[in-house]
């Protein structure tokens, strides 16, 4: 055993492992899609020689999230910059992808056992955003606006692979007996929707959700979890408007996007939206698309003095149509980054563990179908087959060799 760790099989970690990679240097960013199955070094905890290491775990993968944003990655529309200026920090071409996760500790710095408890055997996801601790942010107790932070599987190696180094500071301890380990693996992007919807207080309120793709969805079965009134969707994609009335939406309104103005808000979703709350209009909106034209909608269907919490993201100018509404009917926006750390991991657990309110269940019934198609094995990954499961599915979770403890 290496001085400064504590393993129970530390010796038996293998040299390489399987991971998914997005190489440079074999897949040059303009004119490739997707990521590699590749053999790459399993990370090692070397106190002795990375000093940061005492205070650092290695987990074994077990479930890990296919995330909308490792879609950007994989069809090259998002986060070229941060790959690329953290590979040429770290001088290297390969990085290993994804940050939702569910694993198993298996060996564990001497500082991550004294300061947190931990011991090989035990069951952790993580935040994703690995904050510096020091920054001005951080010291005032806002770790998720970190000014240094780094992504996991985006500008530090990811958990699409057998094994990962983590600190221990960004583990979160999950109890698989409560959560079925498919959604505790995905409890990092459930968190932004819990982090959406908890900034405001939703009890009795009415909710409109723009865009009801994977973080919609849970928004749904958030608002519906924390008390909200009526639960109004707007959803073009014919599926994900049926799942959002599957999980307890109200209302959901299936824009026609044919012809639709790309800026201006669609007159007939701010009317529907009215219609639906008694000429009112919402107390919340939560827009989660990114679309120019439903942050506007958002806004217009919002009543004088409501909420406007801002999720979906969009490059490049966001135009506001109505300014002076906006001002003068006191409508406050919102905008939404990460998650709380752990504020908002303990709400997520809270909700997730209760199973009066049925989110596990309905996640795993309906977001994920009950593991068809959704849940793939690292072992027989294959690239053209994924693509097609990322395409067709809000969700997507790997499962790893490592599962197989679980039985
Ligand atoms: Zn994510
Ligand atoms: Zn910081």
């Amino acid at each position: 055993m290496t001085e400064g760790v504590h393993s129970s099989s530390e010796a038996a970690l293998p040299e390489r492992m399987q991971a998914l990679v997005y190489d440079r240097s074999l897949d040059p960013w303009e004119s490739s899609t997707g990521l590699r199955r590749l053999e790459v070094a399993t990370p090692r905890l070397e106190p002795g020689v990375v000093p940061a290491d005492r205070s650092a775990v290695i987990v074994r993968t077990l479930f890990a999230g296919f995330c909308g944003s490792d879609r950007g990655i994989w069809f090259r529309k998002a986060f070229r910059n941060m790959i690329g200026g953290s590979l040429d920090e770290d001088g290297k071409d390969q990085r290993v992808t994804g940050h939702e996760m569910l694993g198993e500790i298996v060996a564990v710095g001497d500082k991550s056992a004294a300061k947190y408890g931990y011991k090989p055997g035990d069951i952790v996801s993580t935040e994703s955003h690995i904050i510096c601790g020091s920054c001005y942010q951080c010291r005032a107790g806002d770790t998720h606006v970190c000014a240094e932070d780094r992504i996991i599987g985006i500008s530090m190696d990811g958990c699409f692979a057998d094994y990962m180094k983590l600190p221990a500071g960004a583990l979160w301890p999950t109890d698989i007996d409560r959560i079925r380990p498919e959604v505790g693996a995905i409890q990092e992007p459930f968190g932004n929707a819990v982090h959406a919807c908890t900034k405001v207080d939703l009890r009795g309120r009415t909710v409109a959700i723009f865009g009801t793709g994977t973080i919609g969805l849970f928004a749904v079965l958030i608002a519906r979890g924390l008390g909200a009134g009526r639960i109004i969707g707007v959803e073009p994609n014919p599926r994900h408007a049926a799942m959002a009335r599957r999980l307890g939406a109200d209302e959901v309104i299936e824009p026609d996007l044919a012809g639709a103005d790309p800026i201006e808000a669609d007159s007939r979703v701010v009317a529907a939206v009215k219609k639906a709350t008694g000429g009112v209009g919402a107390d919340v909106a939560l827009e989660m698309s990114g679309f120019n034209s439903a942050f506007n909608a958002a806004i217009g269907s919002t009543r004088r003095g409501g909420d406007v919490i801002l999720f979906g993201i969009h490059d490049g100018q966001q135009v506001i149509s109505s300014f002076g509404r906006l001002v003068m009917d006191g409508i406050a926006l919102h905008s939404v980054v990460g998650r709380q750390v752990f504020e908002t991991w303990m709400v997520t657990r809270s909700l997730l563990e209760d199973r009066s309110n049925r989110i596990q269940d309905l996640i795993w019934d309906v977001i994920l179908d009950q593991g068809r198609e959704t849940v793939v094995d690292m072992d027989s990954w294959e690239k053209e087959r994924f693509e097609g499961c990322i395409t067709n599915h809000p969700k997507v979770v790997l499962r790893f060799a490592g599962a197989d403890v679980l039985g």
